[in-house]
Parts: structure tokens; sequence; C-alpha cells
């Protein structure tokens, strides 16, 4: 009987004991099940904020598109170009003189310069009218201009005793931006402070 009974005491602990053994291995992993699922929920959360995030901004940000474009009959990007244009300026009725390169040198960019000529050449490829504005010609050989002033003359100052302003006109018919003006083949313009 005793010895039995030890036995059957002995069975009993171990079996305790596995039984014990697999409660604690079963918390553990259920620890770890939830350690991973946590760390899932925070990869994907992560993601999510990373990629909104990137997705917002690149939402956000102009991309220079070259947008098809037609002013006049003319087709932005336009293929290989050699356009001329003439410009003259004035000031309160006297004539301004335009700077011009001496010799065989050219005085702007390869796209929007002159020559000894005087004449505007706008040469090359063309991708948007943006990059044959007049303000862009004006600056490129050396002449100070913003949207209310060309030389140091502004929109207001004294013009034989009233307030004057720019105004261009191209074939003769007056503009009303002269700034943000798009130079197109052949044009004859006046940028005349009056
Ligand atoms: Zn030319």
């Amino acid at each position: 009987m005793e010895n039995i009974s030890q036995a059957e005491k002995q069975m009993l602990k171990d079996q305790q004991a596995t039984k014990e053994k697999e409660t604690a291995e079963n918390e553990a992993n259920k620890k770890q099940r939830a350690r991973t699922t946590k760390k899932v929920i925070y990869w994907v959360l992560g993601i999510v904020i990373v990629f909104g995030g990137l997705g917002f901004l690149i939402s956000k940000i102009d991309f220079k598109t070259v947008e098809p474009t037609v002013i006049g009959n003319v087709n932005f990007p336009t293929g290989p170009i050699h356009w001329h244009a003439d410009l003259t300026a004035s000031v309160c009725g006297v004539n301004r003189e335009l700077p011009k390169p001496v010799g065989n040198a050219h005085l702007g960019t390869v796209q929007l310069h002159t020559h000894e000529d005087g004449r505007i050449h706008i040469e090359a490829s063309v991708n948007s009218p943006d990059e044959i504005k007049l303000f862009r010609y004006l600056k490129n050989i050396g002449i100070k201009v913003a949207e209310d002033s060309v030389f140091d003359v502004k929109n207001g100052d004294d013009c034989n005793g009233n307030p004057g302003k720019w105004v261009l006109t191209a074939n003769g018919i007056e503009e009303e931006d002269f700034y943000n003006h798009v130079i197109l083949d052949g044009q004859r313009l006046s940028l005349d402070f009056k």
C-alpha cells in the first residue's frame, strides 16, 4: 500500500510539474505573440504614416510639367526655331537705347538673346511660353525690370507733370501685362513709359 501510494504520489507530482511547465510555456508563447502583434501594428502604423506623409508631400509638389500651350498659332513646346522680333523703348517720349553686344558676340542666353543688330533672337526649342517672356529678354540683355518698372522708372513716377505708366504694344496693339508678354516671331514691340 505504502509503495503504491509512494509511486502514485511521484506520478502525480510529475504530472503536476508537466502541467506547470506547459502552462508557463503557454504564457510565454502568449506574451511572445502579443509582442509580435504589437510590433506588426507599430510597423503598419509607421509605414502608413511615412507613406501617407510622402504621398501628401508629393501631392503638394508642383511638378514642372511641360503643358502643351497654344498662343496665337504657335504650339508649345516648339520644335527647333529661329525667331526674330524687334523692341524699342522710350521714357516720356525720349527714346532709350537698349544694350547691344559689340562685333560678332551675342548678349543673353542661346535661347533668348540679341546681336549687334539689336533684334530679339529666339533660337533652339522653347518648352513653354514662360521661357520667352519679355522680362526674361530684358534681364538677359542687362536691363533692370520688375512687374511695375523698367530701368529705374516705376509706374506712378512723374512723366511731364503726370504720373506715368509702362505700356507695351505688340504690332501696334496694347498688351495688358508687359512683364509677362510672350515674344512671338515677327512682333514689333514698343515699350513706353508715358
Ligand atoms: Zn537670329
